[in-house]
């Protein structure tokens, strides 16, 4: 596994865990919006290639955490894109920890995998944009198909799960907010994500806008028509 970093302590970022976050490197997305562009792009992640945490390190601060902490967080980057990955998990588990996976879902085969096995216990899925839209959103590595196959996956509730979306003004239409809440339809449930214009993978982004507080709450209201739990946080 690349790790490029570790958070030693989060209450937020697993559901009713106190956590960890380990972060992977590398990613085959390339969203505009990303705020990670040093986790993403190949030449960044070369940069800080030096600081990549060895397993081992890793394996160490949770042995000693064990019995305080009680969940790990695995995001990226795409965790998913990491050959070793389950064994990774494995050995996380091993420990005697909860793993959640954060995953843009376009490899719906290592979900699966995961799933049947056991070895996560919470996936948080990133719905970024209508299907028909991706591409032109995350680039070209989009699989409309592989991204249906991953939502309908968890829509089918064999492990905890949300979706998340990261919504833009400029991105998100009307039109495009419809064709998302029908996808989801069915869903357990839904974080909606403030967009935040700081640090951008694809300078364009810099110059776009999130929607208000208030705005944030009506387009909550029409994923509440399909997603029984819709949730409005900041990013
Ligand atoms: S936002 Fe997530 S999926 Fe998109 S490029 Fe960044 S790490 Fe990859």
């Amino acid at each position: 596994m690349i790790i490029s970093g570790i958070q030693k302590f989060t209450l937020l970022d697993f559901p009713g865990k106190i956590a960890c976050i380990i972060f992977t490197g590398g990613c085959n997305y390339r969203c505009g919006f990303c705020h990670n562009p040093e986790f993403v792009l190949p030449e960044e992640l070369a940069k800080i290639s030096k600081n990549f945490i060895p397993e081992e390190v890793v394996f160490n601060f949770l042995k000693e955490r064990q019995g305080m902490l009680q969940g790990v967080v695995i995001t990226g980057g795409e965790p998913t894109i990491m050959p070793d990955l389950e064994a990774f998990i494995m050995k996380v588990r091993a420990l005697g920890f909860a793993v959640k996976l954060d995953s843009n879902g376009n490899r719906p085969e290592v979900l699966r995998s995961l799933i049947e096995k056991k070895l996560v216990d919470y996936i948080a899925m990133d719905f970024k944009t209508s299907l028909p839209e991706y591409q032109k959103l995350v680039g070209k590595w989009a699989d409309r198909e592989k991204l249906q196959e991953s939502i309908d996956m968890l829509k089918d509730g064999n492990v905890d799960y949300e979706f998340r979306s990261t919504l833009i003004r400029e991105i998100h239409t009307p039109e495009i907010l419809q064709a998302m809440s029908e996808t989801l339809e069915g869903a357990n449930r839904l974080y909606l994500q403030t967009f935040r214009n700081g640090i951008t993978l694809h300078p364009d982004f810099k110059n776009y806008h999130p929607f208000s507080s208030d705005e944030m709450e009506d387009i909550a209201k029409l994923f509440r028509t399909t997603i029984s739990e819709v949730f409005v946080r900041g990013e």
